[in-house]
């Protein structure tokens, strides 16, 4: 689960970690009062979407008066922005953060994941900041200090220094830089993210070390300890059909094909879209709609996969092994008579009863296309995709 900046700053300043005094703002008259009760000359106002890039396409804008920050509030609210992480299509700012402006000294890097081959988190630390980290990760990997931690221990002081000091962090503010490097490292584990970033970091002129960004990223599979964070969940910003998927506890993630895909496992999942792209075809989605998928769980599926207009064929790639094949059957049949089904669909049955499943399917009267393997079946929908 991803949350908005200013959240993840207001986390940030729970945890006593220094990041600018801001307000968020859901109108320009917001933004102007909120210029003025900052009682600083510069301030900025940045617009609040699930996305960085912001700055490069004009959603973070430095303002020195009332009138600036009215100005590029209604520039920024309502604008539909493009960045590097929107995709084409961008995402609309429906709220901004307007903050205490800087005066930046020099901007930094700092970023906690997990590192699966460690088996651990790994702070990351740049001198190269407020650029896209990926970059210097590709161009010059040497500018980028490393240090695994344990999540019970945390980070030590002697790490955190070391990495302060690698990024040439001034001597006068490394034992700042230190507390701070820790502290973070303390709120990754404790609220169970998977990604903490700031870019940029900075040192400020009157010598302080804050966040000027704030990227924070949950594994959903710790949520249910942490009712705060799913708070912040902001609809707004997800795919309306993932939150529709969430509520019935099916895994789907959106793509931009036309076939739409129904599946049972991640890896079948992920097999199945690759053996669709080997026939020329394009997937319309990931789904996974678990072991245990009932009819009322298909049926919810095959909405969210007619929901998308793109599809015009889709494929059920069903593995029946603590489910039965029969008990899949009814349930595709069931829930291709409640949806109402005007485009070609492919099912492929394996596994248990997968003689009888196959019966059930044929005996429906429903204009099913069957399929004997994964191969078969991908070849079968591509075909009738093009040709409808
Ligand atoms: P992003 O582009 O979505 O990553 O948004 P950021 O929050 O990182 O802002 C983009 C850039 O705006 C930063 O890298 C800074 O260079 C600049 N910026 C943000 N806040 C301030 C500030 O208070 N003072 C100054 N001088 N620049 C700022
Ligand atoms: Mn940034």
């Amino acid at each position: 689960m991803n949350i908005h900046e200013f959240q993840g700053k207001q986390l940030f300043a729970r945890y006593g970690l220094a990041v600018p005094k801001g307000v968020e703002c859901k109108t320009v008259e917001d933004a102007v009062k909120a210029y003025e009760s900052l009682s600083t000359d510069l301030c900025v106002v940045k617009a609040q979407i699930h996305a960085g890039g912001r700055g490069k396409a004009g959603g973070v804008k430095l303002v020195k008066s009332a009138e600036e920050a009215r100005a590029a509030a209604g520039e920024i609210l309502g604008k539909t922005l493009v960045t590097h992480q929107t995709g084409p299509e961008g995402q609309l700012v429906r709220r901004l953060w307007v903050e205490e402006g800087s005066q930046i000294d020099k901007e930094y890097y700092v970023g906690i994941a997990i590192d699966r081959e460690e088996q651990r988190p790994v702070m990351m630390a740049s001198s190269e900041g407020g650029m896209e980290i990926e970059e210097v990760a590709a161009k010059s990997p040497e500018k980028i200090l490393k240090a695994g931690f344990s999540p019970t221990s945390g980070l030590s002081a002697d790490e955190a220094r070391r990495l302060a000091k690698g990024i040439g962090i001034p001597a006068d503010l490394v034992g700042q830089a230190v507390t701070f490097l820790q502290t973070l490292a303390k709120l990754f584990c404790e609220l169970d993210c998977s990604l903490a970033e700031i870019n940029p970091l900075v040192t400020t002129k009157d010598g302080k070390v804050i966040a000027l960004d704030a990227k924070i990223n949950f594994d959903s599979n710790a949520l249910f300890r942490h009712p705060d964070v799913v708070a912040l969940r902001d609809f707004d910003e997800e795919d309306e059909k993932e939150i529709e998927a969430s509520k019935y506890d099916l895994s789907y993630i959106a793509l931009d094909g036309n076939i739409g895909c129904m599946v049972n496992g991640a890896g079948l999942a992920m097999a199945t879209m690759d053996v669709i792209q080997l026939y020329g075809g394009s997937p319309a989605n990931f789904l996974d709609v678990g072991g245990g998928a009932t009819t009322e769980k298909v049926a919810a599926a095959f909405r969210l996969i007619l929901s998308d207009e793109n599809v015009s064929g889709v494929l059920v790639n069903i593995f029946g092994g603590i489910m039965k094949c029969d008990t899949i059957a009814n349930g595709v049949v069931e829930a291709v008579k409640q949806v109402d089904l005007s485009i070609p669909l492919v099912v492929r049955l394996e596994g248990t009863n997968v003689d009888l499943g196959k019966e059930i399917l044929a005996n429906s009267g429903l204009p099913i296309i069957s399929a004997d393997d994964l191969d078969d079946a991908a070849k079968k929908v591509t075909h009738a995709v093009k040709g409808a």
